[in-house]
């Protein structure tokens, strides 16, 4: 089922999601819809809160992505992205392995703007998987960006909060509209 995605203005992405203990199957469900729902929007990564529920769990999928490459290390050893995906993030840890780059983002909670966000370019992840059980890797390039923006997601944290105050003043107009639009239709 297609979900609707929740837009910048409403109050559920500033919140932090609640830690998942057991993957039942109302959040199997979950995650299957909220794959539906990012492959319609044609989005890389959707967090929960983007559905409306503050939750710790994410789905990403980078797969067929050409022109913005990603890497994968397993155990130490270099691995198929591509085979790895799609992945499901369930109470991701997230620890930087070096030093921030700029790259671009974009977030489905706000269309059509987009911005350079400055983020390591690899890092380490600890998670659950839909089986509830943990697992470890590492990820360079558009898998890092997209698992550490919507790690932030998780925790009410939205890549305006990281975008240079140039681009933030740049979108502002947009921001404001959007902002009202969202608060408005809440009211209805
Ligand atoms: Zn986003």
């Amino acid at each position: 089922m297609i979900l609707t995605v929740t837009k910048y203005g409403n109050p559920v992405l500033r919140q932090k999601g609640a830690r998942i203990e057991t993957v039942t199957d109302e959040i199997n469900k979950l995650i299957d819809d909220m794959f539906e729902t990012m492959r319609s929007a044609r989005g890389v990564g959707l967090a929960a809160q983007q559905i409306g529920k503050a939750l710790q769990l994410a789905v990403i999928d980078v797969r067929g992505i050409t022109d913005r490459p990603s890497s994968l290390e397993l155990n130490g050893t270099s691995s198929d992205v591509e085979a790895f995906m799609p992945l499901v993030l369930i109470n991701p840890e997230i620890k930087p392995l070096n030093d921030p780059i700029a790259g671009p983002e974009g977030c489905l909670s706000f269309p059509e703007m987009y911005a350079d966000i400055l983020r390591p370019e690899s890092v380490e992840v600890r998670a659950l998987n839909r089986n509830g059980e943990q697992f470890v890797f590492r990820c360079g390039g558009l898998l890092a960006r997209a698992v550490q923006h919507e790690a932030d997601h998780l925790n009410g944290i939205l890549f305006i909060d990281r975008m240079s105050k140039a681009d933030k003043e740049d979108l502002k107009p947009n921001l404001e509209d959007l902002q009202a639009e969202t608060k408005a239709a809440l009211k209805k």
